[in-house]
């Protein structure tokens, strides 16, 4: 991928799925494949959001950074603003989010999938963990995922909880060429945008980024992992 397709600033990688999702171009045929395989186990397997741009990566930071939008801690709760030390507000953002540029959404590669049929009348999908858990909605699609996505070369990035990026059931990512983009995303492609974008936090972030990108980035788990 070249470096603008690896950071989130373009979208000539892409071709839409739909009308508002956009994905990779080499991955459209395995997610419809995977879609295809979900309807016959009866799931209408939708994705919720596939590619962001750097741009509305750096606004849900931004948000987050300034207090705008809540800070939550690792249990959902919101966090108190004020009370956070700097650092510590990192932290707690990036255990939820990602840094613009280092987004694995900026990919095409990887989704946030559900299915809008198990929707309770009138709720609104959340992306939490208690939804894909034994007693939530989506419990039933979330064991035919871990039974189904390996066969189509999706997996899990946040599977297990490794210390930095919340769990997240819902995230897949097509091993082949996310595992590549990872390899290519340097760490001093993503300093040079922190500070080109004046994305919040910079210098706080421009000095602890070796720690973000080994615990945050890199820190994920790997395709097919125990097989
Ligand atoms: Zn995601």
């Amino acid at each position: 991928m070249l470096i603008e397709q690896l950071t989130g600033q373009v979208t000539s990688h892409l071709t839409e799925l739909g009308k508002q999702v956009l994905i990779h171009r080499d991955v459209i045929s395995e997610f419809k494949s995977l879609q295809k395989a979900a309807k016959k186990a009866g799931f209408n397997l939708q994705i919720a959001s596939g590619f962001r741009s750097f741009e509305r990566q750096q606004v849900i930071w931004d948000n987050k950074y300034s207090g705008k939008t809540p800070i939550l801690d690792s249990n959902e709760q919101k966090l108190d603003f004020f009370a956070l030390s700097e650092l510590d507000k990192l932290f707690a953002i990036l255990h939820w989010s990602a840094l613009p540029g280092a987004s694995r959404h900026h990919w095409g590669t990887d989704f946030d999938i559900y299915d809008p049929n198990l929707l309770p009348m009138n709720q609104n999908l959340a992306l939490t963990v208690s939804e894909y858990a034994e007693n939530g909605y989506f419990h039933e699609l979330n064991q035919w995922l871990s039974e189904n996505i390996e066969l189509f070369g999706f997996y899990r990035p946040y599977q297990n909880f490794l210390g930095g990026v919340a769990v997240e059931p819902w995230h897949i990512s097509y091993a082949a060429i996310a595992t590549q983009a990872l390899q290519q995303l340097e760490i001093s492609l993503i300093y040079d945008l922190i500070v080109k974008n004046n994305v919040l936090g910079k210098s706080l972030i421009c000095e602890q980024l070796p720690m973000i990108y080994k615990q945050f980035i890199c820190n994920i788990n790997q395709p097919y992992n125990g097989k």
